[in-house]
């Protein structure tokens, strides 16, 4: 009679740890789309790195140009916005090492080079065009799936993208002396009218970045 007790006892106490072991096994195991969800997530904030990476190399190289033309305002806006860019891949970068991912720079970049004119012409065509066909998809993307840091940085990057369009376009008949690059969101202001806080990040102003 012991014997079968002991037995029973035993059966019990082994059905019990086989539940418990399927039920941890089930808990811990990650979610079924959790990889393939951070793996777009990562890809995305790697093109826009890379972007941005292009844009910071052809822009100090558009900085090269004016300073040897002595065209100062425009050598201090394109030096402005290569240093946006760049924060702004380093911001991007960081990110994906966050999520677990490993980002690298693309390698070969072909740098485009006329006069300070042709070079302001094409650089604002170009931002035109890509903001026309711009879509926040990528923004959309991170937010459904939870991921607002990613967003965030998404939503810097297109203001950076948006607000360079504007100071292009009004190089030369602007008055404003200068321009502040936020150093922790990249982003790129005019110092005429400037906050004193980056309306994205809350920086105080005091530690922009200045090119005047
Ligand atoms: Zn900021």
């Amino acid at each position: 009679m012991k014997i079968r007790l002991l037995l029973i006892l035993l059966l019990f106490v082994a059905s019990v740890g086989v539940l418990v072991w399927l039920y941890d096994g089930k808990a811990f195991l990650p979610p079924k789309h959790a990889r393939s969800t951070w793996h777009e997530i990562t890809a995305d904030l790697e093109a826009c790195g890379h972007r941005k990476h292009l844009k910071a190399r052809q822009y100090r190289h558009f900085a090269k140009i004016a300073a040897a033309e002595h065209q100062y305002p425009a050598e201090r806006l394109f030096r402005a916005i290569a240093c946006s860019e760049e924060l702004q891949e380093q911001n991007l970068a960081a990110a994906i090492h966050r999520l677990g991912g490993s980002y690298t720079p693309p390698g070969d970049i072909a740098l485009y080079g006329s006069s300070t004119a042709g070079n302001l012409e094409r650089c604002i065509g170009i931002e035109r065009y890509r903001f026309g066909r711009h879509s926040d998809a990528e923004i959309r993307r991170a937010m459904s799936r939870g991921n607002r840091y990613a967003a965030r940085l998404q939503v810097w990057a297109a203001a950076n993208d948006l607000r360079q369009i504007v100071l292009l376009e009004s190089l030369g008949r602007n008055s404003a002396s200068g321009f502040a690059v936020c150093p922790r969101c990249g982003n790129l202001y005019a110092t005429t009218y400037l906050d004193r806080y980056c309306p994205h990040c809350l920086t105080a102003g005091e530690e922009f970045i200045r090119f005047e």
